[in-house]
Parts: structure tokens; C-alpha cells; sequence
């Protein structure tokens, strides 16, 4: 595939959504193998307990393996838990392991709890060549709002929101959204609300369609003009160890994941928007 511009700078895009099943981690991890095939250096943060991400990146994240956690509640630099992904140049991941699941109430007592991820990665560009450093960084969130959550919102710049096209899809993301204002108000100013993004989307029903139109007329162009298609090719790929690109490269799936890779690249090359609010485009 033909390599897409580097951006001029890392671009930090959290992946996030609390409602869980919608595609938040296969949208991580296929948009990251994506990007490493156009020809980017891409790091993916799994921040989700469950590790489903460095599962589906066949990178071992068993117990007592360092990653996340220890960077988050250690203070543990980033490189010294990060590990390459093998079969998928140009592509690096952060595990998480069990022991996150308990980071949530650990931080609580610790200093800047909100804010560990970002010195973390700020750490981390400071000693970033240019041709060393990372393109993007993909995090994905784990399903709730909680400090995991806002520790992303805090470090990245760009929120990515994969929206399931199922009924009461849209349910929910007002709350989602209020914690973007908050984060934006009081913690984090160069928050955006990056893009959209349909998963899951079934063209042979009037529904997805129909949802699909709704979430458009809602958050207007945010709304990446691909749509993942539902297949079964993607949700066989992790238990493979595979994206839906290496288990499948010429399928729906992975084709929309390439589409989607390069819409989000061309997104970066564009101005922030004004007016960040949502609104209807
Ligand atoms: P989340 O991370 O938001 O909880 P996942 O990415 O784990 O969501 O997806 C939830 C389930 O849906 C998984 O079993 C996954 O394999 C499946 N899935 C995700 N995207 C698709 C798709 N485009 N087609 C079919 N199944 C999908
Ligand atoms: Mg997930």
C-alpha cells in the first residue's frame, strides 16, 4: 500500500467509549496495524485490564509481565515496558495485564493520579528522535469513565469514538462527551474530539443505515466517511493472535480498517476545527 505523510508530530489518539462491545478494541488494534502498513511508527497503550488488545497482538501480558501498570502506578518509563509486535513492522505495544484492574483504586492515592499516562509519555518524547519517534500512539480505553479513562483523555490530544450502528447507539455519549468538556476545562486544553467512527455496520438492514444517518446529522463531518462493515473474518482475527489485516488482508474488514487508517492520517494533515462542541455539522 502506497505509505501516507508522517505527521509532523506524535498524535496521541485515544480510542474510547464506555459503553463496552462497540468495537473499541478491535478499532485500536486494526487502525494500528493499518497505520504500521502505510508506512507509520505506531505505539499501542493497552489500557484495558482485560488486556484484549496485547491479545489480539499476540504480545504476552501474563501476570508479573510490566506494562501498563507499572507505568502508571510506578512510575515505570515507557520504553522499558514496551514491546515490538512481532510479524508487524513498525508497531510497538504497551501490555496490560490483570493487575490493572486494581490500578483504578491504587491511584487514588497517588499524586497527579490523573496525569500519570501523560508524564509518562511526555518522558518518553523527550528523548524521541525524529526518525525514532513514534507517529501516533493509539490507546485503548477500557469500558467506563473511570481514572484508566481520564488518565487517556489527560495525555492524548485526539479522542477516536467507535460508535456501534445498533439501536441506542448514541445513548450514552452525551455523558462520554461532558467528560471530554471536563477534561478539556480544567485538565487537559488541547483535547479534541478527533473523530467518529461506525463499527459493526450491517448494510443489509435499514437500522445500521438509519443509525449510521442519525450519528452524521448529530457530530457532521467528525464522522469518518468509512464505515466498518460487521464480518466475521474481523471478530475471528484475534484468536489468531491476528489483525483482521494479517489474518485476512483482502477482506471487508481489513479494507475498511486501511480506508479508515488513511482518512484519520489525511484528518491530521487538516487544521483544528473552530468550534469543538459536536453540534450538528
Ligand atoms: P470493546 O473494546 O469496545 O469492548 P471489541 O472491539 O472488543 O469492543 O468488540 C466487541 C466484540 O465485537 C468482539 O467480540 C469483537 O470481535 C466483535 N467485533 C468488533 N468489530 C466487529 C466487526 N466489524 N464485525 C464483527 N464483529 C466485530
Ligand atoms: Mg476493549
Amino acid at each position: 500500500d502506497d505509505p501516507v505523510a508522517r505527521p509532523s508530530r506524535t498524535r496521541t489518539v485515544v480510542v474510547a467509549n464506555q459503553k463496552g462491545g462497540v468495537g473499541k478494541t478491535t478499532t485500536t488494534v486494526n487502525l494500528a496495524v493499518a497505520l504500521a502498513q502505510l508506512g507509520q511508527r505506531v505505539l499501542v497503550i493497552d489500557l484495558d485490564p482485560q488486556g484484549n488488545a496485547s491479545t489480539a497482538l499476540a504480545v504476552e501480558h501474563g501476570r508479573g509481565t510490566p506494562g501498563t501498570y507499572e507505568v502508571l502506578v510506578d512510575g515505570t518509563p515507557l520504553r522499558d515496558v514496551t514491546q515490538p509486535v512481532e510479524e508487524v513492522p513498525n508497531l510497538w505495544l504497551v501490555p496490560a495485564t490483570i493487575d490493572l484492574a486494581g490500578a483504578e483504586i491504587e491511584l487514588v492515592s497517588v499524586v497527579a493520579r490523573e496525569s500519570r499516562l501523560r508524564k509518562a509519555l511526555d518522558a518518553a518524547r523527550l528523548i524521541g528522535e525524529e526518525d525514532t519517534r513514534y507517529d501516533y500512539v493509539l490507546v485503548d480505553c477500557p469500558p467506563s469513565l473511570g481514572l484508566l479513562t481520564l488518565n487517556a483523555l489527560v495525555a492524548g490530544a485526539e479522542i477516536l469514538i467507535p460508535i456501534q450502528a445498533e439501536y441506542y447507539a448514541l445513548e450514552g455519549l452525551g455523558q462520554l462527551l461532558e467528560t471530554v468538556e471536563m477534561v478539556r476545562a480544567h485538565l487537559n486544553d488541547k483535547l479534541s474530539l478527533g473523530a467518529f467512527l461506525i463499527t459493526m455496520y450491517d448494510s443489509r438492514t435499514k437500522l445500521a443505515s438509519g443509525v449510521a444517518r442519525e450519528v452524521r446529522e448529530h457530530f457532521g463531518p467528525r464522522v469518518l466517511r468509512t464505515m466498518i462493515p460487521r464480518s466475521v473474518r474481523v471478530s475471528e482475527a484475534p484468536s489468531y493472535g491476528q489483525s483482521v489485516l494479517g489474518y485476512d488482508p483482502t477482506s471487508t474488514g481489513a479494507l475498511a480498517y486501511l480506508a479508515a487508517a488513511r482518512e484519520l492520517a489525511v484528518i491530521g494533515q487538516r487544521p483544528p476545527a473552530p468550534q469543538d462542541g459536536g453540534g450538528r455539522g
